[in-house]
């Protein structure tokens, strides 16, 4: 019973926002002369991400081995009206709330972990690797490994490695080998090292790494955010929201989303594009990390390393260096080139909200709905609240993403 209820919400394929952008998405670039990022990717990923990242079909069937596992991991996410949070508010309106917190990892993250690891297994290579920073993204990449039977390979970045053991021991009880990165597991690690013993480490860093050890050992690079490929497998986020508004009779209004490099966001909202002209988008950001108010739409780095092509967005510059926000998640320095369009036409609005309106609406959601959201939802959590207040009146039905739980982020109310 309750799975046939599951096969009915799960989609059967991803939704590809490309194909309905208000212009073409500038295609990726390389930056330097003497090294072609692109050749990179080829082979760097798994054929099949690369055949979704460049194409331009609106639907790509989601493999049923996927699919299954999808099933197994928590999906379909609860969609749950907020009704104790509408008393607290007062609210004549609706708040209904997506809940990627409930997957196994915690967040929204193992969506396309999952693909990629599918992918990376069906070509028959050694194994996946990537970095991380705060340790979202390695979970996710050694739970996906672990499923497939693929060994991961991650390179965390030391400084993170250090103050959150929490998460290594999350990677390694999914079977995740896990270095602090700069690391001596490869060239680039060995020279960094060798000039700095205690280097605390960049994403950056770590993604030269894995992407020197992909090379060296037949595996393949697993990428967390910002291609568009990513965004696709997250659609499944909002397919499954479309799905449980229409069968309880609901219309968004207005949805909002936390933006780090775009893929809970894209994934959550793309699929209302094509048909729900009229509802309204927000897409929020740490004020800390101001990308869209204050950064340039313009071609830039994806990495800092630069290894990555150079991709148009909105940013900051590969080179910003963001306050320590306890907010891991959204220090990036751009966004996804289709969200980047698509705020660029004015079709999706932006927001900002600060570390202390963060806290309070984490504490205002946990005490009305228990949920305890991670960090980088409390944004979208705090925009949704103060959207309700400056339009009490409205009666709105507002549908907002919480990308994960914040129970290993728990520090930050000590
Ligand atoms: C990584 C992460 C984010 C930010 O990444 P996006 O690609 O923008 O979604 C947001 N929320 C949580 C819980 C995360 O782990």
């Amino acid at each position: 019973m309750i799975s046939a209820i599951n096969s009915e919400i799960i989609p059967e394929n991803w939704y590809n926002v490309i194909p309905d952008l208000p212009e073409p998405l500038p295609p990726p670039k390389d930056s330097k002369a003497e090294f072609s990022s692109i050749n990179l990717l080829n082979k760097i990923l798994p054929k099949e991400v690369l055949r979704q990242e460049f194409t331009f079909k609106r639907y790509e069937k989601i493999p049923d081995e996927v699919i299954e596992q999808y099933e197994q991991i928590g999906r379909p996410t609860p969609l749950i009206r907020a009704k104790n949070l509408e008393k607290y508010l007062d609210y004549g309106g609706k708040i209904f709330y997506k809940f990627e917190g409930a997957t196994a990892t915690g967040s929204h993250k193992i969506n396309t972990a999952i693909a990629q690891a599918y992918y990376a297994k069906n070509e028959g290579v050694n194994g996946v690797t990537t970095e991380t920073g705060a340790g979202q993204w390695g979970s996710a990449t050694a739970l996906a490994a672990s499923l497939y039977k693929l060994p991961a390979q991650i390179f965390m970045v030391k400084v993170s490695f250090i103050q959150k053991p929490l998460r290594k021991i999350v990677m390694n009880l999914y079977n995740g080998n896990v270095v602090p990165s700069p690391s001596n597991l490869t060239e680039y690690g060995r020279k960094i090292l060798s000039e700095n013993p205690d280097h605390p480490g960049t994403l950056g860093i770590g993604i030269s790494e894995a992407v020197e050890y992909a090379l060296d050992h037949d595996y393949r690079y697993m990428v967390a955010s910002v291609m568009n490929s990513a965004l696709t497998h997250q659609s499944v986020i909002g397919l499954e929201t479309k799905k449980q508004l229409e069968l309880i009779g609901e219309h968004a209004d207005v949805l909002i989303g936390c933006v780090g490099g775009g893929s809970n966001f894209g994934g959550f909202t793309f699929p209302f594009i094509p048909d729900h002209p009229d509802t309204e988008i927000i897409a929020t950001t740490a004020d800390e990390v101001p990308k869209f108010s204050k950064g340039d739409y313009k071609y830039d780095l994806m990495d800092s390393a630069g290894v990555l092509p150079e991709v148009r967005m909105y940013s900051l510059g590969a080179d910003f260096v963001p306050p320590t926000i306890y907010a891991g998640g959204l220090r990036y320095h751009g966004a996804s080139p289709s969200l980047s369009l698509l705020i660029n036409k004015g079709r999706i609005k932006s927001d900002e909200v600060n570390q202390e309106e963060v806290k309070n609406a984490i504490r205002t959601f946990a005490n009305t709905q228990g949920i305890i959201a991670a960090p980088e939802s409390g944004h979208a959590i705090a925009t949704m609240l103060n959207y309700v207040k400056a339009h009490k009146n409205e009666k709105k039905t507002i549908v907002v993403n919480v990308s994960g739980h914040g129970l290993l982020d728990l520090s930050i109310f000590q």
